[in-house]
């Protein structure tokens, strides 16, 4: 059986990223990765620029930081100054304005006493350029100020606005295909009826792609019966991504793993040593053999276990790891080191994903184990945002030792 990291390498030895393709930047744009370097279509700023309200004047005239000057112009922003200020002249002056010609410094208003049509000035340490911000200071016309691979943040959508981007090339948003089967499963707004239970993992993993800035399309549940089963998978091969949860282990209405042969889905692996998580399948669908070279590509297929915190997991750990790939990300998962807080007695022969709350301090991470009864509890996650990965054997994990957890929530 693979270990996950031999799991996780053959996922990503599968995955590409995607064709860029043109976003317009707006709020959906928000995570998303640049295609493209963006250069500056101006100097920013685009003119000397006051950075107090106050008044324009030489510095030169302020030799013992006192002085009195004629008033000659008001310069609010947005409006072009029309004078040039002589020595012993003075311009009143917005912040954000055009430096007038002539004019060196500004002084701030509090430092001003207007008299009419002069101004007395008394500024202690009167120097040239003080509260100006010259022109192109922050950029220059055709500078380079955001590289391709950079994420856009709020912080980037300002500066792709300030040098007059409305749309640019990005990593697009992989589209998921989620596919549950399972013939006991109904509809979440329905009443089960005997032997049913309803489908959660479909809503979860809906909630997961988005999450991981993927396209979620739901296909509705497929039923234990191979003909409805492939025309349904057919359809979620038209995706970047074929989520499919429950019907991949040992059983005998265990259909999938044929329906995809069937289609042209070459598995890649099927079992993998981890816990929750052992049925865990991937496979390819591409009109080339795999592994593919790194300029072919196909829709990849994961065959979740239908456990919902296996199926949870199996996401966190490969799924998500290909879809940051397929948006220009690397790959993840982002693990850290923490302290744990309780006793943890465990027993597994697999490495075993369990359940914590993960906290920051001063001191560092450190995760408490939630009380958890295994796969089928997805109740018992509710208050974990990570998991403690644990090494086979057989031990008890003491208060104050370390441990390597994995995070749900993404951090940068
Ligand atoms: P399977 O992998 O199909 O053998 O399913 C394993 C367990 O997960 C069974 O108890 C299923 O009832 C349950 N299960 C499968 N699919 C789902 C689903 N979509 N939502 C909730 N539980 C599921
Ligand atoms: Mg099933």
């Amino acid at each position: 059986m693979l270990t996950v990291a031999q799991a996780l390498e053959m996922v990503l030895q599968n995955v590409r990223p995607l064709p860029a393709a043109t976003a317009t930047l707006g709020p959906d744009a928000l995570g998303l990765v640049l295609a493209e370097d963006i250069a500056s279509d101006l100097d920013l700023p685009p003119f000397d620029k006051a950075m107090m309200d106050g008044f324009a004047l030489r510095a030169s005239d302020l030799r013992d930081g006192r002085t009195e000057l004629t008033i000659i112009e008001e310069i609010p922003a947005g409006k072009t100054p029309t004078r040039t200020v002589a020595a012993g002249q003075a311009s009143r002056i917005m912040t954000g304005a055009p430096m007038p010609g002539g004019a060196d410094a500004v002084v701030m208003i509090e430092r001003c006493e207007i008299a009419g049509q002069s101004v007395r000035v008394n500024e202690p340490r009167p120097a040239s350029g003080m509260n100006v911000l010259p022109r192109g200071r922050e950029m220059r016309v055709g500078e380079t100020v955001l590289r391709a691979g950079t994420r856009i943040r709020p912080q980037e959508l300002g500066l792709l606005a300030a040098v007059g981007r409305t749309s640019a090339k990005v990593q697009p948003r992989p589209s998921v295909a989620i596919l549950p089967t399972g013939d006991e499963l109904v509809d979440p707004s329905q009443q089960p009826g005997p032997g049913q239970i309803r489908n959660s993992n479909g809503p979860m993993l809906v909630g997961q792609a988005a999450r991981a800035g993927a396209t979620p399309r739901f296909l509705g549940i497929a039923r234990d019966e191979i003909g409805h089963l492939r025309s349904l998978i057919a359809k979620g091969l038209r995706s970047d991504v074929l989520l499919l949860s429950g019907g991949v282990s040992a059983g005998k209405l265990d259909l999938v793993p044929g329906v995809l042969a069937e289609l042209g889905v070459k598995p890649l692996f099927h079992k993998i040593s981890m816990k929750p998580g052992k049925p865990l399948l991937f496979g390819v669908c591409s009109p080339h053999p795999p592994p593919l070279s790194q300029e072919e590509r196909g829709a990849l297929v994961f065959g979740l276990p239908g456990n919902p915190v296996a199926s949870l997991v199996c996401f966190e750990v490969f799924v998500r790891s290909a879809l940051r790939v397929m948006r220009g990300l690397p790959p993840g998962p982002s693990q850290v080191s923490a302290t744990l807080t309780k006793d943890l007695p465990y027993r597994t022969d697999r490495t075993l994903y369990y359940p914590v709350r993960l906290s920051h301090s001063d001191a560092g991470f450190s995760a408490e184990p939630l009380a958890w009864f295994g796969s089928p509890d997805l109740r018992g996650t509710m208050s974990a945002n990570a998991f403690a990965v644990l090494p086979e054997g057989e031990c008890t994990v003491r208060p104050g030792e370390r441990i390597a957890v994995l995070r749900m929530e993404e951090i940068d």
